[in-house]
Formats: C-alpha cells, sequence, structure tokens
C-alpha cells in the first residue's frame, strides 16, 4: 500500500464516521452529502462559521491564523523560551521530547491534537510510522505543511478539524498528544472521550495543560507576550479552563482512561493515561 492511500484510507466523515468517497477537490460523505474540500493537501473538516461560534476560544480563530506568521520564530518561542527560562520550566523542545517520548510506537499511527505549526508533530513523526495533526487553524496547518515540507518530513497529514468531531475511526491510534490546548476547549470531556473514541486500548495519551494555581503566572507571561498572544484579553482569560488535578483525574476516568500520572512546572501540568 502505498503512503498515500494509506493516508487517505484513515479519514472518515468527523458527523456520521462513515467513509468517504474521493472528489477532484474534496472528501464527499454520502450520508450527510457533504463535501469536505482539500486545499492545499489540508482537508478541512471544519464546516461551521468559527467566527461566530458560542466559543470565545473558537472565535479566536482569525487571530490564531495571524499568529501562525510568527510561532516558531524568535517573537513567540523566543520570547516563550526566555519566560521558560527565567521560571526555570522545560522549553518548548524539552517538553515535545518529553511527550514524544511518552507516546511514540514504533510503527505506529500517531495523532496531535491542536498542532499548531506542527512542533510536535514533526517530533512524534519522527519516532512513528504515520501522524495525523489537527488543528481549527487553517493559518497555522499552512504553517505546520511548510515546516514539515521545508523539514522533508513526509509521513505526516495535516487537517482542520475539531477535536470533539475528530474524523477518524475508533481503535486507532498508538499514541496521542495534545499541547497547550485542553484549557482552550469548550468541553473536557467530550474532547478527552473523542481522543479516547479513536485510541487503541493500551495507547498513550501525553497532554501539556494549565493548573489553577497558575493563574497568576500565566496572567504575567500573556502581559509579556503582548499583542502576539490571542488568548491575553480579559474575555479569553475568563474562558480558559484551569485544572486541579483532582478534576483532570476525574475526567481521565469518565472517559475511558487510566494511569494518570503528572508531573507539574510552574503554572504547566504535563500528564500522560492509558486508554483503558
Ligand atoms: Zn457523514
Amino acid at each position: 500500500m502505498s503512503t498515500k492511500s494509506l493516508k487517505d484510507n484513515n479519514y472518515v466523515c468527523p458527523v456520521c464516521k462513515q467513509s468517504l468517497t474521493h472528489k477532484p477537490h474534496g472528501l464527499f460523505c454520502q450520508k450527510d452529502g457533504v463535501e469536505y474540500p482539500i486545499k492545499n493537501s489540508i482537508v478541512d473538516f471544519v464546516t461551521e462559521d468559527l467566527t461566530k461560534s458560542t466559543s470565545p476560544v473558537l472565535r479566536l480563530v482569525d487571530k490564531l491564523d495571524e499568529l501562525a506568521k510568527i510561532y516558531e520564530g524568535p517573537s513567540w518561542y523566543g520570547t516563550m523560551d526566555k519566560l521558560k527560562a527565567e521560571l526555570n520550566l522545560p522549553s518548548i523542545q524539552e517538553m515535545a521530547t518529553i511527550m514524544t517520548n511518552t507516546v511514540a510506537a514504533k510503527d505506529g499511527l500517531g495523532l496531535d491534537v491542536a498542532c499548531g505549526t506542527g512542533f510536535i508533530t514533526r517530533s512524534l513523526a519522527q519516532k512513528m510510522r504515520l501522524v495525523y495533526g489537527i488543528d481549527i487553524s487553517m493559518g497555522m496547518l499552512g504553517k505546520a505543511t511548510e515546516y514539515a515540507q521545508g523539514n522533508g518530513i513526509e509521513n505526516i497529514c495535516f487537517a482542520r478539524a475539531n477535536v470533539e468531531r475528530l474524523p477518524f475511526p475508533g481503535g486507532v491510534f498508538d499514541g496521542v498528544t495534545c499541547s497547550g490546548a485542553l484549557h482552550l476547549f469548550p468541553d473536557t470531556a467530550e474532547a478527552l472521550s473523542e481522543m479516547s473514541r479513536v485510541m487503541k486500548s493500551g495507547a498513550r495519551l501525553a497532554v501539556q495543560t494549565f493548573v489553577k494555581q497558575g493563574l497568576p503566572t500565566l496572567k504575567m507571561i500573556f502581559e509579556r507576550l503582548g499583542a502576539s498572544n490571542p488568548f491575553g484579553s480579559a474575555e479569553a482569560l475568563e474562558a480558559l479552563h484551569l485544572f486541579d488535578v483532582e478534576e483532570l483525574d476525574m475526567y481521565l476516568s469518565q472517559t475511558g482512561f487510566r494511569g494518570f500520572e503528572y508531573n507539574i512546572y510552574g503554572p504547566a501540568i504535563l500528564f500522560h493515561a492509558e486508554k483503558g
């Protein structure tokens, strides 16, 4: 089986989870009568206008598209890494390495949820057979594709999709990562439950998010990032879901995970769990 047909075979309709038919410019769901367009090899599974979403975070999608232009550049990751060094937190590279080593299964299928410009997706791709990166921002996904191609990485597919409606069949992934996004999802349990659905039994999930007691530090980080940070507004800050450990433990057991283990680094928590 060629890489291309393998990649194509893994997508299903995010709504009804039925298989999709190839059209010249998209993937078509016969049951729902919906065509998901393919632009620059990125399948767009998000059919609603997110700028009109009820979620204040999803409404920031335009700002994420803008942020994509400077992400991984000196002004964003540079500032982030300087801040992390000051606060004695792991760097973005260190986080990516920890998460990759936690979930990567040799010859396995990987998924990076809310992949942004694909920093962790690329790291996972070095250890797995094929990796999917999904995000809601086409701007981020465009950059992610550019960076992957620039690095000569061919075993990654990027798609635009909501975490609550992943375009994959159940029980296919050997490892899943989600970095810097769980606190942004409108419904944590729904997001975790959908990630759990697409994972094989025994597969690992690694997540980096933020804890409740980290709010003052997070506010300081957001101030330092200034205008380039789309989450810095009072409304966005209000919408962030910061966690405590017991709460995460509860969500994970409710959504089919076991073996919750975590480390807290300042405002951040890095945890992993296994699909039961
Ligand atoms: Zn469908």
